[in-house]
C-alpha cells in the first residue's frame, strides 16, 4: 500500500514576503499575528505536523494554530500546535517541532501565530507536513505479553497489529537493549482531539511515519501506546535475542532505548496515551486500567518500587537528579511540555498507589 507522505513548505503572501522596502519591513517587524491564505492540502490529510527553525530561548505559550477543513466552508476551531520534546538523548536537530494534529479528513488547512516575534522567525521558514496513513483497516490483533504480571493474563497488540512499515525502520543501526529500567515515563499525544478507536492504528502509524521520515529517527519514539479504549500497543521494536539453552533456540525480546523525552532515554521506558488530555478532556477508565495494568507488568518485571523515588542521571549531565519511578514527561526536569496533559497528569499519584496495593496483595489463585 502506497505511504502518502509530503513535505509542504509554503509561501508567504507573496507582496509580504518578497517586500523590498525598508518601511515595510519595519511593519513586518512590528506584527506578532499573522493568519496565512487557506492552503489547499496535497491530498486528503488525516494528521499534520509542523515545524521551524529552532528559536533559542524562546517560551512557547500559545504562539501556533491550525484549523482544518474538508470542504473549505466548514472549518474545525483553530488548534493549539504544543511543542514536542519527545527525543533521542542526542538531539542536534536545527528545528523545532509541534506535535501531530488529527485533521480526520482536510482538505484545507490555515495557519496563524501569536505573540510572535517576526524579527527572529519568519512566516515561510514553518514546514508543514501532511499525511494521510489510512490504510485498508488491519485487524487489530492481541497476543498475551511474554512477561506476565503474577497470575493476570496480560494482552498486547504487536507491530503486525497495527501495521508497522517495517521497511522504514532501523536502516542504518539496530535498537539497542536496555540494561535496566528504572523509571517509567507516561506522556500524551497532544492531538488535540479525540480520536474513534477505529482510527487508532491511523494514529500510530502517522506517528511512525513523523518520527522517523520527518524527524529521522529508526523508529516510533514511544516503547509502548495506550489508547483511550484501553488497548496497549508495542510501540518501538525490540530488541531479539536467540541464545541456546539445552540445546534448544530460545528467542527473547527486551526493552530497547527510545527517543521519548530527550536526555532521559537510557534505563526508562516511555508510554504514550492517545489523545489529547488538557482542558475539558478527561482520561477515559479504559486507559487508566490500561496504564495500571501496564505498569503493573514494567515494575513487577524490573523490580521497581511504585512509590520510591532514585537517582536518575541525563545524558551528558554531572550530576544525579532523584526522580519518581513512575512519573510524567514534564517531570523530567528542564522537559520543556505540558505532557502527559494537565487532566491526565493528575491521574500519575492515583495509578502508583494502585500498582502498590496491588503489589501486597497475593497473586490470583
Ligand atoms: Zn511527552
Ligand atoms: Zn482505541
Amino acid at each position: 500500500m502506497k505511504k502518502y507522505f509530503l513535505l509542504f513548505s509554503f509561501m508567504l503572501l507573496s507582496s509580504v514576503a518578497f517586500a523590498a522596502s525598508t518601511a515595510y519591513q519595519e511593519q513586518t517587524l512590528e506584527r506578532t499575528a499573522a493568519v496565512t491564505k487557506i492552503i489547499k492540502a496535497p491530498f486528503t490529510t488525516n494528521f499534520m505536523g509542523i515545524y521551524w527553525p529552532h528559536l533559542p530561548n524562546f517560551t512557547y505559550n500559545k504562539n501556533f494554530y491550525v484549523r482544518h477543513s474538508s470542504n473549505g466552508k466548514q472549518w474545525s476551531s483553530w488548534k493549539e500546535v504544543l511543542l514536542m520534546t519527545e527525543g533521542p538523548d542526542e538531539n542536534h536537530e536545527p528545528f523545532d517541532y509541534g506535535h501531530l494534529i488529527y485533521t480526520k479528513n482536510a482538505n484545507f488547512i490555515q495557519f496563524k501565530t501569536e505573540k510572535v516575534d517576526f524579527s527572529k522567525i519568519k512566516l515561510n521558514e514553518f514546514h508543514f507536513v501532511f499525511i494521510d496513513s489510512r490504510k485498508p483497516p488491519v485487524t487489530l490483533t492481541k497476543k498475551k505479553a511474554k512477561r506476565s504480571i503474577a497470575g493476570e493474563e496480560f494482552v498486547i497488540t504487536p507491530r503486525t497489529g497495527w501495521g508497522a512499515d517495517e521497511s522504514i525502520c532501523w536502516k542504518t543501526e539496530n535498537p539497542t537493549a536496555q540494561e535496566s529500567v528504572t523509571h517509567l515515563f507516561i506522556h500524551h499525544s497532544a492531538l488535540n482531539s479525540n480520536i474513534p478507536h477505529e482510527e487508532c492504528d491511523d494514529a500510530i502509524r502517522a506517528y511512525l511515519s513523523y518520527h522517523v521520515t520527518t524527524h529521522g529517527w529508526s523508529d516510533i519514539g514511544y516503547n509502548y501506546l495506550a489508547c483511550p479504549h484501553g488497548m496497549l500497543f508495542q510501540g518501538r521494536r525490540f530488541s531479539v535475542e536467540t541464545t541456546t539453552v539445552d540445546g534448544k533456540e530460545v528467542v527473547t525480546t527486551k526493552d530497547v532505548i527510545g527517543a521519548q523525552v530527550s536526555k532521559y532515554n537510557k534505563g526508562t521506558l516511555g508510554i504514550c496515551a492517545i489523545g489529547s488530555y488538557m482542558g475539558e478532556v478527561q482520561p477515559s477508565q479504559e486507559l487508566k486500567t490500561t496504564l495500571y495494568r501496564y505498569l503493573l507488568w514494567q515494575v513487577t518485571h524490573y523490580g521497581i518500587d511504585p512509590l520510591g523515588q532514585t537517582a536518575y542521571t541525563p545524558a551528558g549531565a554531572k550530576e544525579a537528579q532523584t526522580l519518581q519511578t513512575i512519573l510524567g514527561h514534564k517531570d523530567a526536569p528542564a522537559a520543556s511540555t505540558e505532557c502527559p496533559g494537565d487532566t491526565l497528569h493528575p491521574v500519575i499519584p492515583l495509578l502508583r498507589t494502585q500498582v502498590a496495593e496491588r503489589l501486597k496483595q497475593p497473586p490470583p489463585k
